[in-house]
């Protein structure tokens, strides 16, 4: 709901959300929001003030802006201005442009990022490759995106209605070309312009709207929901490394689990795990289980500002498929340990066809699934030596988590468990690596908005 708008407000917000790109923008003034610059980083008001002392256009801009109208406490704070990427690199001394495909600026303040993008146009292609600033691929993919414009187009350029309000310093007021503020206030989630044609654009917009949902707690709008279904193997387009990125963002953002069903819901996990899909379609509880397991786990461990990785969710997502092909093999005539190499070699390289999950990750996962065999089997010596191994602490949440899943095992956990009540010296506590691999607060190739193969 919400929050931090006058009431006398509401009634001017439209009833029907349908502003086109010729209406005036709503205007709120200084009293009739509550935005306070104390809420606002320091830093990004230096940015907007010294654009504007330079005389150009600057407002702050998506998540900062939506979530302070909610009362919510903003992740970070992007800034618009119709100053172009040099102009701005020239405006600051910490400035870097990122991204070639989408030039943004980053303005460093100690560990602070402040991102700055001009504002973008909407670009038609008339034929493939004649403008360097703007291109797309046959299907409608944007793999260029530096075509700038006005306030207005760069609003209707944005994805959701509420993530295209501008606040400015020059007056302190609120702009809304899109209704977005009446959505915020219905906790609906919009896609400015034709659904279809903006996941066409850029897939990981499917992506968006549901981490949103999730996070925000609002319904998906009717026509924005509708396409996803079917559109959802637009993702199979997206740059594997993008996804590593996107899928951080969705699973280690505190609401996995109930992102996961979201994603099972509208047909956007099978595009993404295809061999998991598959396995949990056949009827495959226990995988399903374990995952579902996994993310309610990650999801405490965010809320209690435990670390997490991504090679423990990797871990359950493709546990069912490594344990399908390790069966198969075996079945086939290989013995055991061969078909636990090639099963999980398998499986992993399956997956990063897609996403592609950086080395150090995909061997911690070949890791916690080898240790399971050794926590089912070992026994004396051999056991209170395991538990000094590097990756021992993982395997063994792992094993904890297949048991909460269901499923029977040769030993359960409970003899690892009193195993490291006897021998308290032999557990290693530090951990492996103290890469949690969490979504960076900023994005370090500036991949915001650019959809494609970088
Ligand atoms: P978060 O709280 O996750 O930071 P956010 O809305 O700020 O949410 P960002 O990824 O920081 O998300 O993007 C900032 C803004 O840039 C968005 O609010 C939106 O206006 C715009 N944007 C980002 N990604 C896209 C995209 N793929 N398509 C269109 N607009 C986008
Ligand atoms: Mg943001």
């Amino acid at each position: 709901m919400l929050k931090k708008i006058h009431k006398a407000v509401r009634s001017l917000l439209p009833t029907n959300s349908a502003m086109t790109a010729e209406d005036e923008p709503l205007v709120l003034e200084r009293a009739e929001h509550c935005i306070s610059r104390k809420q606002i980083s320091k830093n990004a008001l230096t940015v907007l003030y010294d654009l504007n002392k330079a005389g150009y256009e600057a407002y702050l801009v998506g998540g900062c802006i939506r979530d302070l109208l909610l009362s919510g406490k903003p992740k970070d704070f992007d800034v618009a201005t119709n100053a172009t990427p040099e102009q701005v690199n020239a405006l600051f001394r910490r400035a870097r442009i990122v991204g070639r495909r989408f030039k943004i600026v980053h303005v460093r303040f100690g560990r602070e990022v402040i991102e700055v993008t001009t504002f973008r146009a909407a670009h038609q292609e008339p034929q493939a490759g004649t403008d360097p600033r703007g291109e797309q691929n046959s299907q409608g993919m944007l793999l260029r995106d530096n075509v700038y414009g006005s306030l207005r187009e760069d609003a209707l350029r944005r994805d959701f209605t509420i993530n295209a309000l501008y606040y400015s310093v020059d007056g302190f007021r609120v702009f809304d070309y899109t209704a977005g503020l009446a959505d915020l206030d219905k906790q609906l989630l919009r896609m400015i312009g034709d659904p279809a044609q903006r996941y066409r654009e850029d897939p990981v917009r499917m992506l968006r709207v549901i981490r949103f949902a999730a996070k925000l707690g609002f319904t998906i709008e009717k026509a924005t929901a509708a396409p996803i279904a079917d559109m959802s193997h637009h993702l199979e387009q997206v740059a594997p490394a993008r996804l590593f990125d996107e899928i951080s963002k969705l699973f280690l953002g505190g609401q996995a689990y109930k992102i996961f069903q979201l994603m099972l819901k509208y047909d956007i996990f099978a595009p993404l795990f295809p061999g998991t899909a598959r396995c949990i379609n056949k009827n495959n509880t226990l995988g399903k289980q374990l995952i579902e397991a996994a993310l309610t786990n990650t999801d405490q461990r965010i809320e209690a500002n435990k670390p997490v990785t991504p090679a423990f969710l990797y871990a359950s997502l493709l546990w069912p498929v490594f344990v399908e092909h390790r069966k198969q093999l075996e079945s086939n005539g290989m013995h055991a340990a061969p078909a636990r190499q090639t099963a999980s070699q398998e499986a992993i390289e399956q997956q990063i066809a897609v996403i592609s999950i950086p080395r150090r990750f995909s061997i911690a996962v070949r890791e916690i699934w080898n240790l399971q065999y050794n926590l089912e089997m070992s026994k004396g010596k051999r056991a209170v030596t395991l538990l000094s191994h590097p990756r021992f602490r993982a395997a063994y949440d792992f094993l904890l988590m297949r048991e909460q899943a269901g499923e029977k095992l040769p030993r359960g956990s409970q003899f690892w468990t009193d195993l490291q009540i006897e021998h308290p010296d032999q557990v290693r506590t530090t951990p492996v690596s103290n890469h949690s691999g969490r979504p960076r607060r900023r994005r370090s190739s500036g991949a915001r908005r650019q959809p494609a193969t970088d």
